[in-house]
Parts: structure tokens; C-alpha cells; sequence
């Protein structure tokens, strides 16, 4: 990797790094977790389906193209046309794209046969564009999450809006496709600049269910937030971070969740969206207010 993209990744994983805030406390009871797992390696999620964990590296080692937990195509124009069935999710990824972290994740959405939304920072999309690139080969969606990932909530109006816009044309030019949705960093929105976005064809892409990854938990714990967290909502955007070896390694355990629980990964792409893809349910982001 040229020395300069090192570089502009250190910065970005230094700016980033403030997302993660201090770890719960509470976190320490579910670090057992991955501990319990299946002695015979097998996989059994049937019995300790309350238990996303219950399975052994190894046992992931023999899941092979698991299939079952592909949904449907969601095509939306606006945040209002992302209505969600039971037991639907969105599998979102903030803040790559990161070396081997993504290219973990790629392996492992693929392995399952779902694909997800990959929010990139614009620093990051432009110091790792081959990743980029590799992630719109592999058909997930594209989205973006600022240049240098602020808090918009301390930048005037229009610095926010540049920060947005520099950001998404450094993800398109390097994934060269559109980056349609958009995710607030720190989920710091405001009513503004919701607004400012439906006027400019981005669809914000809103989280109910926060696996808080950011947290230096283990891989367990992070797994077993996301399953409570869901099994409470039913349904909703889950959001996560490629940027994490955290995140790469629970994944495999969390799909396998997902799937033996009976839920479906909906893959959103940006359009004009067919009436006989709405239904009567209703999504509020769980930030809105802040
Ligand atoms: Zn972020």
C-alpha cells in the first residue's frame, strides 16, 4: 500500500476511534458467551436459540453457502418508502472501507448468500478505492457518511452540507457508482438537514437497532446486543462498522442467529419504488430527537 493511503488511514482511524466512547459496564456478563459453545462443533442454534453464540469458530469453518436468509429487494426514493415487514432487517456497515476488515465482512455476506448497505467515509473510499470497488462488485449497496466523519451537530449549516457533499463525490468517485443513502455520523441529525437531504435525492439511513460494536467488547457480546436488541423491535436497520475486527469475527455467529430465528436480510436499492412494495408499518429513528 503507497506510504500516503497508510497515512490517510491512520488519520481516519484516529478521528474514528472517537466514536467509540467508553465500554458499557454492563458488557461483562455476555463475554462468556462465546466460551459455551458447541462441544461437538456442530450446529445446533435450535437449542439455545436465545443464544446467537452457541457455535464454535470451527462450526463456522463447515457453513457453507448457507442459504435461507435473503430477503427481498427494497427499492426506495425516500426515508419514508423504507418500510420493513416482520422480521426484516437491513444489514448496514459505517465507516470503511478498512483493510481486511471488509474484505472479512465481503466473505462472510457472501458465504450467507445477503448482501448489505456500506456507508463509507469519503477519506476512507478515497485512501482504499480498490476495497471500494470490491464492495459494489460484490452488489452491495452504496451509501455515504461525510469526508472526515464530523459531528455535524458542531458545524454551521453550511459546513455540514459540505462535509456531505465532499464526502459522497469521494465515494462515488471511487466506488463509480451512485452513493444515494446517507448516514449522520454519531447519528447527530437535525430537522434541517433531513429536510436539505430529501431535496437532494439522499435517502438518510436511519438505525434501530445499534449493535454498539464501537465498544471494545467481545465478539460474543457484540452478537448477543445485536440478537436482544432485535428480538425487542422485530424488525429494523442494524447498524455496524467494518472497520472493527470485532465485527468480522461475530458476524458468521450473528447471520447464523438471524437465520435460525427466521429472519430475512432486505437489501435496499435507491428508485422509484413499485406501490406492491409498500407496506402499513411504520419506522421512527430512534435519534431523532437529538
Ligand atoms: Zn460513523
Amino acid at each position: 500500500m503507497p506510504v500516503r493511503a497508510v497515512c490517510a488511514a491512520a488519520v481516519v482511524i484516529s478521528l474514528l476511534s472517537s466514536c467509540a466512547g467508553k465500554p458499557p459496564s454492563e458488557g461483562g456478563s455476555l463475554r462468556s458467551a462465546f466460551a459455551a459453545g458447541d462441544a461437538a462443533g456442530s450446529l445446533r442454534p435450535k437449542d439455545d436459540a436465545r443464544s446467537p453464540v452457541a457455535l464454535t469458530p470451527a462450526a463456522w469453518g463447515r457453513l457453507n453457502k448457507m442459504g435461507g436468509l435473503a430477503g427481498r429487494e427494497l427499492t426506495v426514493s425516500s426515508i419514508s418508502d423504507i418500510k420493513l415487514r416482520d422480521k426484516e432487517v437491513v444489514l448496514t456497515f459505517d465507516d470503511g472501507p478498512m483493510p481486511k476488515k471488509t474484505e472479512r465482512i465481503l466473505a462472510t455476506l457472501d458465504q450467507f448468500g445477503v448482501k448489505a448497505s456500506f456507508m463509507m467515509v469519503g477519506q476512507m473510499a478515497k485512501a482504499h478505492p480498490d476495497i471500494a470497488r470490491e464492495v459494489v462488485a460484490e452488489g452491495h449497496t452504496i451509501g455515504s457518511h461525510t469526508y472526515r466523519h464530523p459531528n455535524l451537530a458542531h458545524l454551521s449549516f453550511d459546513e455540514a452540507v459540505a462535509e456531505i457533499e465532499k464526502g459522497r463525490r469521494a465515494v462515488e468517485a471511487a466506488t463509480g457508482v451512485d452513493a444515494d443513502f446517507f448516514r449522520f455520523p454519531y447519528l447527530s441529525d437535525s430537522r434541517k438537514l433531513r429536510h436539505w437531504m430529501g431535496r437532494h435525492r439522499m435517502v438518510v439511513m436511519d438505525v434501530q437497532v445499534d449493535s454498539k460494536d464501537y465498544f471494545s467488547d467481545t465478539p460474543a457480546a457484540v452478537a448477543t446486543r445485536t440478537m436482544e436488541a432485535l428480538r425487542a423491535h422485530r424488525k429494523g436497520i442494524i447498524l455496524m462498522h467494518d472497520i472493527h475486527p470485532r465485527t468480522a469475527s461475530m458476524l458468521p455467529a450473528l447471520l447464523t442467529q438471524l437465520r435460525a430465528e427466521g429472519y430475512k436480510v432486505v437489501q435496499l436499492k435507491y428508485g422509484k419504488p413499485s406501490s406492491d412494495m409498500l407496506v402499513a408499518s411504520t419506522i421512527r429513528p430512534l435519534f431523532a430527537a437529538n
